[in-house]
């Protein structure tokens, strides 16, 4: 059975002072036992204030936008996993479509971010998704294979049961035009599908893949109706505490995954 997963980025939003009192208006609004799993992914720089506000019983997973695949060194304006393991994060986001696109991120890269997550014990959370022009030209198939191939190459099995993928459609993010379910769906099957292929079926039945893009309070139900949807991956509407925690009590009001 998979936990779903529902995970608030950040971005380039919120300073380490507004860090507080945005979890505590957060807290105050989620339940004690939400069943379900909640992340958040804020700025490097207000990592440790999220970490000390939410405290060490917090049930709300700490995690980072991005990492180096480096431990350490001369690499300046780089964080590595080890550092991110040592401030308290659980998870990392690697390939978001806003570091392939204005950072150069390429296949190869987060090829290296997951293999460096997975060596500091961060479950890594591997963003795939086609641009419209990719779309357009029947393409998604073959640019979500292709990501998904390259960012996988050379990870071991039994260290996968923590992956998880974010379907995140380019021209669904932050454009408030969100993909539908019946567009969405069938990618998340290919996911699925694919990762069977490249890590075993069993690995590839018990990854959770989020869609993300255009995700509000509103829409999420529609996507958590389908068994192929294990949560949701959110900018815009997560930057509010009220709005994401309306967001995160629809998803453990919708039925649970039974895969
Ligand atoms: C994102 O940041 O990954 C995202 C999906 O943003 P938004 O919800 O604003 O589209």
């Amino acid at each position: 059975m998979r936990t779903r997963f529902i995970v608030g980025n950040w971005k380039m939003n919120k300073t380490a002072s507004d860090a507080g009192a945005f979890v505590h208006r957060l807290s105050q609004e989620l339940p004690h036992h939400a069943g379900i799993q909640i992340g958040l992914t804020p700025p490097f720089t207000a990592l440790h204030a999220v970490r000390e506000a939410l405290g060490p019983a917090s049930a709300v997973l700490l995690g980072a936008q991005n990492l180096y695949w480096e431990d350490k060194g001369a690499f300046t304006g780089e964080v590595s996993g080890a550092m991110l393991k040592d401030i308290g994060c659980q998870f990392v986001l690697v390939g978001h479509s806003e570091r392939r696109q204005y950072f150069g991120d390429q296949d190869s890269w987060t090829n290296k971010k997951v293999l460096a997550a997975l060596r500091h014990g961060l479950q890594p959370i591997l963003c795939v998704g086609e641009t419209l022009q990719d779309r357009d030209s029947g393409q998604t198939d073959l640019v979500i294979q292709r990501q998904l191939r390259a960012g996988l190459a050379g990870t071991e099995a039994h260290t996968l049961p923590t992956l998880t993928i974010a379907y995140e459609p380019v021209w669904a993010i932050g454009t408030g035009r969100a993909a539908s379910p019946e567009q969405a769906v069938p990618v998340h099957r290919l996911i699925r599908r694919t990762i069977g292929e490249l890590s075993g079926t069993d690995i590839g039945n018990h990854v959770r893949i989020l869609y993300g893009g255009s995700v509000t309070p509103h829409n999420i139900a529609d996507f958590l109706a389908s068994e192929e949807i294990d949560g949701a991956l959110v900018g815009g509407a997560c930057l509010d505490p009220v709005s994401f925690a309306t967001l995160v009590k629809v998803a453990i009001g919708s039925k649970p995954i039974t895969a």
